[in-house]
């Protein structure tokens, strides 16, 4: 591989890796797929719901080949404390369409049809070698190195080798993560026959659902827990930034085994048998925290550049979203023959014309308004459940007792007033 040249390197084949070197394919550019796994996915976790609509603008049609698990028809919120739950969701017909809004996926056998689709393009994909340098030459980046001593030579490196981007570091884009700024996600994959997962979770065929859960399932640390079926299996997982992990002490798979042992979810996941445990980094620190998305010779895309939305549960269709545009970007630029980071940074304009960096933008102050305000995640699903418990509850009291109780409460726990500017500040994070 010495001195080899490409138009465009690409490195790390997860979901905006392939989506940019398939763009540019496409085009008929030389494209370099560099992957550190011995195949495409050997490495990645994700929960994992994949977005139609981002996928198609890559692969059209990509429902008749793609190895999907179900169409989610049912996205379902709990909200938990230890022993009880609010449940909010959203069933629909509407989902039935194909293609469905988005399915639940195994990122291993995904991210390797994925990869395929590319080579069968005319991408060069690489497997089994981890880029751990860039080339520079006056200041650009030329190429990459791989811990073998190898040198491929590129008008363009896209960086796409997600939360803990070496190469973009190497550039001198960003530097190492903050504690704040990650979150750890650690996921089990669960056997469970496929009858058992439709009758619990009231499905029928290859359709799925997702349920996130928030409140005491996380024990106050900032994050969420998920369990999504798959046709014979269930992901259940949790995400939590990585300093509450450190200041809590708490470990990621305890706090796992504890989620498993919670009176809504013992049921479901019942008899199932675990088949894969995994961890991997989320990079949660949103637009705040993005790293000059280009300089000369090169572009970042996907969790490298820390495009995530985790209000939303989003991050590989911002991935996939990020690289054709990235792609695209690249493609013009050889229309121009100028690679400098003036002719790249019409990147960040596509970015900006697009939903990823308006979402990016709109979310940007979320985290760091629960932060500052943790009764957010402690005080409000405790208010809720018991506030449920009470409108419910038959005791022989008349309901009039029982609604002065809840407002009792509210004003005993929180106060009216401090409640509204909860929920004020909140919404103002949103945008
Ligand atoms: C537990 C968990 C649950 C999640 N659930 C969801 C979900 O349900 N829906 C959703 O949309 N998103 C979800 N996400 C986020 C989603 O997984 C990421 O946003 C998405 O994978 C980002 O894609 P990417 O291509 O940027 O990075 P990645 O998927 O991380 O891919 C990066 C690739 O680069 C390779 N690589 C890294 N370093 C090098 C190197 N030096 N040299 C060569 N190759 C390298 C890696 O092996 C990998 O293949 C979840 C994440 C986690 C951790």
């Amino acid at each position: 591989m010495a001195d080899e040249k490409f138009d465009s390197i690409v490195v790390g084949a997860g979901p905006a890796g392939v989506s940019a070197a398939l763009t540019m394919a496409q085009a008929g550019l030389n494209v370099a797929l560099l992957e550190r796994g011995e195949y495409a996915g050997a490495k990645n976790v994700q929960g994992a719901v994949l977005y139609s609509k981002m996928l198609e603008d890559v692969v059209p049609e990509f429902w008749k080949d793609a190895p999907l698990e179900r169409a989610i028809v049912e996205e379902r919120l709990w909200v938990l404390t230890e022993d009880s739950g609010i449940q909010v969701g959203y069933k629909s017909a509407k989902y039935n369409s194909v293609p469905a809004n988005c399915y639940t996926i195994i990122r291993v056998e995904f991210d390797k049809w994925f990869a395929k689709k590319a080579e069968a393009a005319g991408v060069t994909l690489i497997t089994g070698v981890t880029v751990d340098d860039v080339l520079k030459k006056d200041g650009d980046i030329i190429g990459v190195k791989t811990t073998e001593g190898d040198r491929l030579l590129a008008d363009v490196v896209i960086a796409c080798d997600g939360a803990n981007s070496i190469i973009s570091q190497k550039a001198g884009l960003h530097r190492e993560w903050k504690p704040e700024e990650v979150a750890l996600g650690v996921k089990e994959v669960l056997f469970l026959p496929r009858e058992k997962i439709e009758d619990r979770f009231n499905l029928e065929g290859d359709q799925g659902s997702t349920t996130e859960m928030l409140g005491d399932i996380t024990q106050g640390m900032l994050g969420y827990a998920f369990l999504y079926t798959n046709k014979e299996s269930l992901a259940l997982g949790v995400g939590c930034a990585v300093d509450d992990f450190q200041r809590t002490r708490i470990k990621p798979y305890e706090l796992l085994e504890e989620i498993k042992r919670h009176p809504m979810i013992r049921r479901l996941i019942a008899g199932s048998k675990t088949l894969e445990y995994s961890a991997h980094l989320i990079p949660e620190g949103g637009y705040n925290s993005m790293p000059p998305l280009y300089t000369g010779g090169m572009l970042l895309a996907g969790d490298a550049a820390q495009m995530i939305n985790p209000t939303h549960r989003e991050g590989s269709n911002l991935a996939m979203a990020s690289g054709k545009l990235a792609a695209e970007t690249v493609i013009e630029a050889k229309k121009r023959n100028n690679y400098s980071a003036r002719s790249l940074g019409l990147y960040r304009k596509k970015l900006e014309e697009s939903f990823v960096l308006k979402d990016m933008d709109d979310h940007k102050d979320i985290e760091e308004k629960v932060r500052q305000n943790r009764d957010i995640m402690t005080i409000y699903p405790k208010l809720a459940c018991e506030s449920a418990h009470e409108y419910f509850i038959v005791d022989g009291l008349p309901k009039r007792d029982h609604q002065r109780r809840i407002i009792r409460r509210i004003r005993r726990q929180r106060g009216i007033f401090q409640m509204i500017k909860d929920f004020m500040s909140l919404r103002h994070a949103i945008g």
